[in-house]
């Protein structure tokens, strides 16, 4: 039962990211084409009672952490509801979600009575016009409320990712740090993942040059970060200020992987940059015991892949990051 979560490559799974959506209120250029409507349909979706019981399964055989995401995961009705659900399963740690922020105005208070203790808030630019480009629609100013509520609610630490694409927001990484560092902040760079043909065509830039650039500028230091997941972050002297960077593509961090997703419609993917998947939606209304449940758990878990192949097959992936949950 113990090892139940531990994958060929010896490495402990206890990280979930839940995608409550494949939908969102945006459209990232990078993230899902113009008119993509290719959406799953709503009885393919998990109820929040077979969520649950999927996650109850997974918590018992060691399953600490959960991110909910998407798509956008505040787009999914009575997503307060789920969330408390989700952060009373026995065994379950940690509660987080990953937001594009444009309804966060709406939902802070709500998410933190629920149980939500973290938040990633996806921001890709400070500048209005640049904004609409990447994302499709005019709301940056809602983004900002949004995240200037969460900080008075007290989420702690808030994280922002920033997707950085050449010639399109890379000369905003300076004021995004800026920004973050006022507001006490942790800002997280992303290189771009060939996902899907949106992620294919994106402008990927490698963050490796642009770290050293920070380090010598603002005089960082190595750091590290709990619950920093893959980034690899440098701080201030003091410790106060963090900055972090996604480089799936430089230098990619799958020997430290310990995390699966599962999609809106049960699939649950072994790794981002590979089809290796496994379906539970159809065992869960089949009426499977518990037991058995688990023993599929265990069965998907030793499908985890090495590593991704982003480098060496770039074209690989059709399925976008919005229905694989980012
Ligand atoms: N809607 C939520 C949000 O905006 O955070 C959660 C889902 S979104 C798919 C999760 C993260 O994936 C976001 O930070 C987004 O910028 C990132 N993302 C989407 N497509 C990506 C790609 N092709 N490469 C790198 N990051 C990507």
């Amino acid at each position: 039962m113990k090892k139940a979560l531990t994958d060929t490559f010896g490495r402990k799974i206890e990280y979930l990211r839940l995608s409550v959506t494949d939908r969102c209120d945006l459209r990232c250029n990078y993230c899902m084409p113009k008119g993509f409507r290719n959406f799953e349909p709503p009885d393919h979706w998990l109820s929040d009672d077979e969520i649950v019981r999927l996650l109850q399964a997974f918590a018992a055989l060691g399953l600490k952490k959960i991110r909910l995401t998407g798509g956008e995961p505040l787009v999914r009705k009575d997503i307060s509801k789920l969330a408390s659900m989700i952060s009373s399963i026995n065994g379950i740690e940690d509660l987080s979600l990953s937001t594009n922020g444009t309804q966060l105005g709406k939902y802070a208070d709500e998410l933190s009575r629920a149980g939500v203790q973290r938040l990633n808030i996806s921001l890709d630019t400070l500048d209005r016009r640049d904004y609409e480009y990447i994302t499709g629609r005019d709301v940056l100013h809602k983004v900002l409320d949004g995240i200037e509520m969460v900080k008075h609610l007290g989420f702690e630490p808030i994280k922002i990712n920033m997707v950085v694409m050449a010639g399109i927001n890379d000369h905003q990484i300076d004021p995004m740090l800026s920004y973050c560092r006022e507001h006490n902040f942790t800002l997280r760079l992303i290189e771009t993942m060939p996902m899907g043909i949106s992620g294919q065509e994106a402008r990927y830039l490698n963050l490796q040059p642009i770290r050293r650039r920070l380090q010598d500028k603002y005089d960082l230091v190595d750091s590290v970060m709990s619950g920093g997941g893959p980034a690899r972050y440098l701080s201030s002297h003091d410790g106060k200020f963090k900055v972090g960077f996604i480089t799936p593509i430089s230098q990619h961090f799958c020997t430290t992987c310990n995390r699966v997703r599962l999609a809106v419609d049960g699939t649950l993917h072994l790794c981002l940059g590979h089809e290796d998947r496994y379906e539970f939606r159809e065992l869960l209304r089949s009426g499977i015991n518990d037991s058995d449940l688990r023993e599929a758990i265990t069965i998907a878990i030793r499908r985890k892949p090495e590593r991704h192949e982003f480098k060496e097959s770039p074209t690989k992936i059709v399925r976008l990051m919005s229905m694989t949950g980012g």
